[in-house]
């Protein structure tokens, strides 16, 4: 029997209909995704298992009783409190947490312990959203719904990868465009995307040139008289200040042709229902707020907010990140969109609690929270559900400054993550699948994340391990709820008593809906749009247009280094790294370089390529495209120090946070590249798991056990080597070895069957690799599959474009050689997405490389 929940990823919020032995569909009756779901989703049932899961709680690496974790928990707390204060105390949580674990999270944090030193991993993802929204509109209101997405005549999207980062929202905006072709489609970013490939106007803009690009956009709309005058009148402050800095800006600084300005310049002015969808490329930046300000400037100035089809619309990286807003789940908020600063909110809040105190300040925000575990500040650290040592920035002194407190607790659902590593104490968790509670989406809907698998071992919900270690500190009474259903009840009745404030978040449709039963709905009621007819939350009720100032394109010291995500992985992997389907995609860490940048630098195709920032250093494997302007280069932040043994890209990012919003400017890292001295490349493939030991190793799961890209610049001695990379014991060495070549084949079995297969050449290994995948478990003899190798008659299917149907580069491109002219004859002839559709963009810029060189320019 299938169970309705909610897909753990992107900030879409999709309906899923998940049942106990791994099957998932999308929900038809979600009204996120109407049954769609991206390959991610799709593979939900391949990361449930148990493998490398937390099953009991740890202290110092030992297993031990839940009491006695608890115990040590609150102990630890609870002297740091004593000795130092309650600022020396600290929760990093996260967005994937759901809204009742946040909710009491904060609750212990803000008004048991008395400090706000609780801030989340959204604060790298969205928190210059929230500043820009509070900044305008007096509180943080996502003001549109999905379906504007599909109402709109014109959609923006700006510094967003929507084709592989909302995968969903991307499907929906391309069935309305295909069935309303006037529909058109802008994408600014400063690299050509998956998503680049639905628009019809790709602006290449140079890194934070947006907002000299929306200055620009506003001082048009007031010369060609688009400026809605009523609606400014009526219900905006600061349009004539705003427009007169804008004009300050030179729109070319935005990197962008003269041509290319006036068509999209032209192009808004003259569109009544425009939506401007952005995300991380928005707000990771050292200017994301007034970046967000100057997009929301236009949609105030034109009245183009809140009705059907048109309005500003951040988009949110994490699936909880909203639900976390909602309940305060960021240092510098209270629950219910009530601000820490405010005196009157506070007693309200404190109140309602019963609580002995509440704090009157602000906490410390992400990056300044582990500066401060740096200086000796945080005396006790709890990290939920995240690992910070790989995704914040200067992520390697990041894990320096955990190392550095004195007591960490980390609650996760996996047994070794780079952070659970640090920790004194390891508590289980219960993961998607075992969890119960509510999400909200992007477009503020609430939906149910329910459970279809027991909790195994001893894992614990969040809210009942942060209970638990409230009860332990004393404060049983405060935090005795029989179930997240209770916890929801309560942050109902937070937010009726709090309803006078008259914000903007009211939860009243919820007040007689049977938690058990709640269907996905919007708050303040389904289909609501705020702000077509004013009502801001300003004390004037009128919104605010704020002048804004165009950053200097100051000249880097190097290349700049451009951070984000791929299509099928989630973070630092600890899920979708499961799958082998979702790592074939894009199997090991990669650099996009431009071709001169790559020739500049003697970088040739699958070379790895060394990274440098101050002591920090990185390999990535050489991917050389024109999609990354000269001067620029992307890299994935997915792999960890589990998965690589140099590829945790943020280690590489240290450049700063916005000023207003400490969101880290994740997407503005400084680096120097030269090629990797590689004496030797490698690839293996193994039944058992692989040591990331050589100096370069990318390691992925497969169907039949794990594979790895390797390189190294000492040759070494081949057979200590495959003792170091894999646990194979009781094995039979085959060779097959050309000293003139300078290449060695080496074949494990065990018996009959095939352990692991490993292949080095001076030059980056060309094989089959799905062939050597697919042989490992088989009775091969070891000779035998080193002689017949590549697989004779067949073609190596290359890496994979569609997860689903599991269709590689190398099908496809031989299918557009046999006559494929469109997505839909290449679905035809080989299944690539005909499945959840993710895949689509790459098949058409796939299309569009192979039967038009110059396009792919
Ligand atoms: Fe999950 Fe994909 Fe939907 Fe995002 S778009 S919620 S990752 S299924």
């Amino acid at each position: 029997m299938s169970v309705r929940t909610t897909c753990p990823y992107c900030g879409v919020g999709c309906g899923v209909l998940a049942s106990s032995d791994g099957t998932i569909q999308g929900d038809p009756e979600h009204p996120a995704n109407y049954g769609r779901l991206c390959s991610k989703g799709s593979a939900l049932g391949e990361t449930i298992d148990l493998d490398g899961r937390l099953l009991a709680p740890q202290i110092g690496g030992r297993r031990a009783s839940w009491d006695d974790a608890l115990d040590l928990v609150a102990e630890r707390f609870s002297q740091a409190i004593a000795e130092h204060g309650p600022d020396s105390v600290a929760f990093y949580v996260s967005g994937q947490l759901l809204t009742e674990d946040y909710y009491v999270a904060n609750k212990l944090m803000k008004g048991f312990i008395g400090s706000a030193n609780i801030d989340t991993n959204s604060r790298l993802c969205m928190a210059s959203s929230v500043a820009g929204h509070k900044r305008a509109f007096g509180t943080d209101t996502v003001p549109g719904t999905y379906a504007d997405l599909e109402e709109a005549d014109l959609i923006v999207l700006v510094g967003s990868n929507l084709a592989w980062c909302h995968p969903v929202l991307h499907q929906r905006i391309a069935a309305a465009k295909e069935a309303r072709p006037a529909m058109r489609v802008v994408n600014v970013d400063p690299r050509r995307t998956a998503t680049s490939e639905l628009a019809d106007l790709h602006l290449q803009i140079a890194p934070d040139g947006d907002i000299a690009l929306f200055n620009g956009l506003l001082a048009h709309l007031a010369d060609v008289e688009a400026i809605d005058l009523d609606y400014v009148t009526a219900h905006v402050n600061g349009c004539r200040e705003a427009i007169d800095a804008a004009r300050k800006s030179d729109p070319l600084e935005s990197g962008l042709a003269a041509f290319d300005l006036q068509e999209f310049y032209r192009l808004w002015a003259g569109t009544k229902k425009v939506v401007t969808v952005y995300s991380q490329g928005v707000n990771q930046s050292s200017c994301g707020s007034d970046k967000v300000n100057a997009i929301l400037n236009c949609h105030l100035a034109t009245g183009r907010i809140g009705t059907p089809g048109s309005g500003p619309f951040s988009v949110t990286g994490q699936p909880n990140a909203m639900g976390g807003r909602e309940v305060g789940g960021l240092a510098n908020m209270l629950a219910n969109h009530l601000d820490i600063e405010n005196a009157d909110h506070r007693d309200a809040v404190q109140g309602f609690w019963g609580s002995p105190t509440i704090s009157a300040k602000p906490g410390l925000k992400a990056v300044d929270l582990f500066e401060a575990c740096a200086s000796g500040q945080i005396k006790a650290l709890w990290v939920m559900s995240t690992n910070p040592a790989v995704s914040l920035p200067d992520a390697d002194g990041v894990a320096e400054a955990i190392r550095a407190v004195p007591f960490v607790a980390v609650t996760d659902i996996l047994e070794r993550t780079d952070t659970g590593d640090l920790a004194d104490v390891l508590l289980p968790a219960t993961g998607w699948g075992e969890k119960d509670g509510t999400v909200t989406n992007s477009e503020r809907r609430i939906s149910r994340q329910r459970a279809f698998l027991p909790a195994p071992g001893e894992a614990r919900p969040d809210w009942k391990i942060i209970c638990d270690v409230a009860a332990h500190m004393g404060w049983e009474d405060a935090f005795d709820y029989a179930g997240p259903a209770e916890v929801f009840a309560e942050y109902l009745a937070l937010s009726g008593a709090t309803r006078d404030f008259g914000r903007d978040l009211d939860l009243s449709l919820f007040a007689d809906v049977d938690y058990a039963k709640l269907i996905p709905t919007q708050w303040p009621q389904d289909d609501q749009r705020f702000f077509a007819k004013g009502g801001f939350y300003h004390p004037d009720g009128k919104a605010k247009m704020l002048p804004v100032v165009a950053p200097s394109q100051a000249a880097g010291t190097g290349l700049r280094l451009n951070t984000g995500r791929v299509r099928d992985q989630w973070h630092t992997m600890t899920r979708t790294g499961k799958s082998p389907r979702l790592g074939s995609h894009l199997a090991e860490p990669y650099v996009e370089i431009h071709p001169v940048d790559a020739g500049a630098l003697g970088i040739g195709d699958a070379d790895i390529v060394e990274l440098s920032a101050g002591r920090a250093e990185g390999l990535f494997r050489a991917l050389i495209t024109p999609k990354v302007a000269r001067g620029n280069l992307f890299a994935p932040m997915h792999w960890t120090r589990q998965r690589s043994s140099a590829s945790w890209v943020n280690a590489l990012v240290d450049v700063g946070t916005d000023p207003v919003s400490g969101q880290p400017a994740l997407k503005a890292g400084q680096v120097q590249a030269q090629r990797f001295a590689a004496s030797w490349y490698g690839f293996m493939a193994s039944a058992s798991s692989i040591e990331t030991v050589a100096k370069y190793s990318a390691v992925a799961r497969t169907k039949t056990g794990w594979q790895a890209e390797l390189a190294g610049n000492d040759r070494p001695d081949w057979l200590e080597l495959i003792k170091h990379l894999t646990s194979t014991t009781g094995t039979d060495a085959s060779f097959v070895e050309d000293r003139q070549a300078g290449t060695i084949r080496i074949a494990l079995t065990r018996g009959d069957t095939l352990q692991a297969l490993f292949f080095a050449a001076p030059e980056p290994v060309a094989l089959a690799r799905a062939h050597a995948v697919s042989l490992i478990g088989t009775e091969t003899g070891g000779l035998d599959a080193l002689a017949g190798f590549p697989g004779a008659g067949q073609v190596a299917p290359g890496a994979t474009v569609c997860a689903c149907m599991s269709v590689g580069i190398n099908t496809l491109r031989q299918a557009i050689t046999d006559g494929a002219t469109s997505v839909e004859a290449l679905g035809a002839c080989t299944g690539a997405g005909t499945s959840c559709g993710s895949c689509k963009p790459e098949l058409k810029a796939l299309l569009l490389e192979q039967t038009s060189p110059l396009a792919a320019e």
